[in-house]
């Protein structure tokens, strides 16, 4: 079973960059592993992919989600 990472984008954010944690876990292959990945401004997930092929899931938080995904309290 592939490691997988996520990581939460908050609010507006549609870039991000990310350590690999499975890469840092063996340097060796990858010496720094920084991975860049793009979110679109009204996706709330999205998978990048590092140099090594470790799959990262990116996922969105905050007032910007989808209307429809959230139940109001009142
Ligand atoms: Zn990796």
């Amino acid at each position: 079973m592939p490691y997988e990472q996520t990581i939460v984008l908050l609010g507006p954010v549609t870039e991000f960059t990310v350590l690999c944690q499975a890469c840092a876990q063996r340097v060796v292959e990858n010496p720094s592993p920084l991975v860049h990945g793009t979110l679109r401004r009204h996706d709330d997930l999205a998978w990048t992919e590092c140099p090594a092929g470790h799959l990262i899931r990116a996922v969105r938080a905050g007032r910007d989600v989808h209307a429809e995904l959230t139940q109001p309290l009142w």
